[in-house]
């Protein structure tokens, strides 16, 4: 099916009493999420519009204020206007406070409540795509930016036994550790891609997750330089990478007979988390996911 179909598959019908949500971003073009929730929202005959606002850094407070007065339900956040919006809601949620960002709000009686649904909709994706349950287990996280932030909190919150946090600079991923460190009595600890400490970290792993952009279109070939042959094979090798959907690192995970589980997964259900918190309603995640299937391979 082609994109433009697509789009005419999801477009909402607008009355005077549809209810508002949306994303801000700078870009926002780029977003799949208006497709995935305006089609979720047809699937379950609700009366609302998920709209793409272009908000720029310096609009971003001006956005939110206007937000409230137009009486938006609330709204998700992307890049860059996850960490500066901690500063403009009323109220942030558990996991929004330990991440330190907010990619979804919610207005209630006036008042923005700041949540953060990308940690919640990564360990979601695990248990229902893969079946495994955080608790208990060890886990290594190669990266240290934003996702890596919100993945490393959630794990720790859903009470993971070990986590080791790669990095390529080594000084970014010290201060993620440390932060994590005096919130959490499970042990955080760092290694390099080239350290010594990396091999056995491997060979005890239960879960690694790439949250990195390496392996991202346009560098389809590429894959962490990490050696994959020391995993045990019960090892889950998760990507949060989703274009291409199946990257190299997916790949060769699986042809060395590991499980692994695509970035879509994360990006599905941190969409369903948010469109639970606006509207009360269980989120119909198959086509949700028909939808952002439809959109990465069309
Ligand atoms: P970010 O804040 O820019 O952080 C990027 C991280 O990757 C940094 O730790 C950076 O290391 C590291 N990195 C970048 N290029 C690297 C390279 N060539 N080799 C090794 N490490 C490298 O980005 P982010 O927002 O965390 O996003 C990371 C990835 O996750 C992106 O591909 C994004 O698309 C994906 N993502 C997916 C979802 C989902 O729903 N599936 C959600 C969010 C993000 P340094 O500290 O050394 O710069």
């Amino acid at each position: 099916m082609s994109s433009e179909a697509v789009e005419k598959d999801v477009r909402p019908r607008v009355a005077g009493k549809t209810k508002v949500v949306g994303i801000f971003g700078d870009p926002v073009e780029h977003s799949l999420s208006p497709s995935m929730h305006n089609r979720a929202f047809l699937e379950l005959g609700l009366d609302y519009v998920y709209i793409p606002f272009h908000v720029r850094p310096k609009n971003l407070a001006a956005a939110v204020r206007g937000a409230t007065a137009l009486g938006l339900v609330g709204f998700n956040l992307t890049i860059p206007h996850k960490r500066e919006v901690v500063a403009l809601v009323d109220e942030l949620s558990p996991e929004a406070e330990l991440i330190g960002a907010v990619n979804t709000v919610v207005l209630s009686d006036g008042r923005l409540i700041g949540h953060n649904t990308d940690g919640q909709g990564f360990v979601r994706s695990l248990r229902e795509e893969a079946g495994f349950d955080p608790a208990g287990r060890h886990v290594i996280v190669l990266g240290a930016g934003g996702a890596a932030q919100a993945v490393v909190v959630q794990l720790l919150l859903e009470g993971a036994a070990t986590l080791t946090i790669v990095n390529r600079t080594a000084a970014k991923g010290e201060r993620l550790a440390d932060a994590v460190s005096r919130r959490f009595a499970s042990p955080v600890t760092v290694a390099g891609y080239d350290s010594p400490e990396l091999g056995p970290a491997l060979e005890q792993a239960d879960l690694i997750v790439n949250a990195t952009p390496v392996g991202m279109a346009p560098r389809v070939e590429e894959m962490p330089p990490i050696p994959l042959d020391r995993l045990s094979p019960g090892c889950l090798v998760s990507d949060l990478v989703y274009t291409p959907m199946h990257t190299q690192l997916v790949r060769t995970a699986r042809a060395k007979g590991c499980a692994a589980l695509p970035g879509l997964g994360m990006l599905l259900f941190q969409g369903a988390q948010a469109f639970e918190l606006w509207t009360g309603r269980a989120a119909p995640v198959d086509v949700m996911r028909q939808t952002l299937v439809e959109r990465l391979v069309g």
